[in-house]
């Protein structure tokens, strides 16, 4: 690989995918140098690259690293472009990449792009599934949780890498060219990261930016953003429409699905709940037809799939309340499609971190919630949202464990019990998934008891 071999390369930020990423390089005949934050003493991986005969540069990012002459940068997402030792390589034209370019660079099977604003790892997921259900030998990457260029270095022609692609991921890519290439939704998230909501939506179009008319491009065609960006897209075009059946691409009415305006199957197979996640249900499908899946290895999947853990994700059913955990929702638009996505009433947990963000977009769902017990940060303003909007019974508490006893305690023979927190979860937890996990123990405890 010529833009490797021999070659002094900086990879900056030593997560899961630096470390990987450094190491790759490496073994590729690279002259990796490794730069962290971190101090060495409490560096594990930055020790373990030195181990393997790396150099190593930790506790801080000093001016004068570039002066070794790097020819090439890889960057943690996480790393902002502001930070003085990537803004100072933009100035002196040395590339800086993503890990996910690496990736692309190194793997031999084609890989299938997934990004958007929401509904990027229920998507990358109902794909993987499809594909492993027909046998397609899918591997699954990226922002997902394995680390892309070690998914890629593994690969062959047989596989078919699914990788979730983040807008931060996606900057830093400069020949990524996915075979298919999948953009759910634009919406304005992430604006502390990127500098203008331009910015965000230019780093999601890379993802079909390299594409040409052997690839394809699956978009979301109701939204208009998504649609403009779509019409710069050299792929062939599979737009899909969950409001109207359409002549074109992948649509659903009430009843039906249909591809190219023929029906393929019965609206009513799909276990998924919700519109948004009707969103996911045709971008995957689209991509597994694409892929050549059986249309019953597709619906196999739509029948038994669930969600993604986390993700508004059916827990059980006990004493005739439905438990749904989604503890992913760490902001109002993601609890806007849980609650918008049931019919039944529903008892709402929630709060979390306050970011000082407002609850009022959720406000049209509130109808069907019958009650709302809060605890964290957020509760004093989640009880004078709830009072406010005349949500019925609205309760603060401390933790989760009260919450969901009382939430038990006020739901009815019908109710949907949902933890959608609308808030980040570090002030008592470490991570959503953490609270989720928590939340579900909860939940089978009491239902045993
Ligand atoms: P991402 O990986 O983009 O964060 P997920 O699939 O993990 O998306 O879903 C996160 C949350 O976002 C879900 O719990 C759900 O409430 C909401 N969501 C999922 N899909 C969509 C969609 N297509 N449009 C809007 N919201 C969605």
């Amino acid at each position: 690989l010529p833009f490797v071999y021999h070659k002094k390369i900086l990879v900056l930020g030593l997560a899961k995918s630096g470390t990987a990423a450094a190491e790759i390089l490496h073994d590729l005949g690279a002259f990796v140098t490794v730069n962290d934050s971190k101090p060495f003493e409490q560096n594990e991986n930055a020790q373990y690259l030195l181990s393997k005969g790396l150099t190593v540069i930790c506790g801080s990012h000093p001016e004068d690293l570039l002066d070794e002459g790097f020819s090439l940068i890889v960057k943690n997402p996480g790393i902002p472009y502001t930070n003085s030792v990537v803004a100072e390589a933009i100035k002196r034209n040395i590339p800086v990449w993503t890990e996910v370019e690496l990736a692309y660079r190194i793997s031999e099977a084609p890989i299938i792009g997934i990004t958007g604003s929401n509904g990027k790892t229920t998507t990358t997921t109902l794909i993987y599934e499809m594909l492993a259900h027909a046998h397609k030998q899918p591997l699954i990457a990226g922002n997902i949780g394995t680390v892309a260029s070690g998914v890629a270095k593994t690969a062959t022609k047989e596989n078919n890498i699914v990788m979730e692609l983040s807008s931060f991921q996606l900057m830093g890519t400069e020949l990524l060219k996915p075979k298919i290439a999948v953009l759910m939704n634009l919406y304005e998230a992430h604006l502390d990261y990127h500098k203008t909501y331009k910015e965000y939506t230019d780093a999601k179009f890379n993802i079909t930016k390299k594409q040409d008319d052997s690839d394809w491009f699956v978009y979301n065609g109701e939204q208009k953003i998504v649609k403009d960006y779509a019409e710069k897209s050299l792929a062939q075009k599979v737009p899909f429409y969950v409001s109207k059946k359409t002549a074109e691409g992948i649509s659903a009415d009430n009843q039906y699905i249909y591809w190219n305006g023929v029906e393929l199957f019965e609206r009513s197979i799909i276990a998924l709940r919700g519109k948004h996640n009707l969103e996911n249900v045709l971008a995957a499908t689209a991509t597994a037809i694409l892929l050549d899946c059986s249309l019953e290895s597709i619906k196999a999947v739509l029948q038994s799939f669930q969600g993604v853990k986390h993700r508004t994700q059916f827990v059980l059913e006990s004493n005739g309340r439905k438990y749904y955990n989604d503890s992913k929702a760490t902001n109002t638009l993601a609890t806007k499609s849980a609650l918008a996505g049931f019919t039944e009433p529903v008892v709402w947990i929630a709060g979390g971190v306050d970011r000082g963000h407002s609850f009022d977009e959720l406000i049209p769902y509130l109808p069907n919630v019958r009650a709302l017990v809060h605890f964290g940060e957020t509760s004093e303003r989640l009880q004078k949202f709830g009072e406010e909007n005349n949500i019925p019974f609205v309760k603060k508490v401390s933790n989760l464990k009260d919450a969901t006893s009382l939430a038990v305690e006020v739901s009815q023979k019908g109710d949907v019990v949902l933890l959608s927190p609308a808030c980040a979860s570090w002030d008592q937890y470490e991570s959503f998934e953490l609270r989720g996990d928590e939340f579900i123990e909860i939940v089978k405890a009491l239902s045993t008891s």
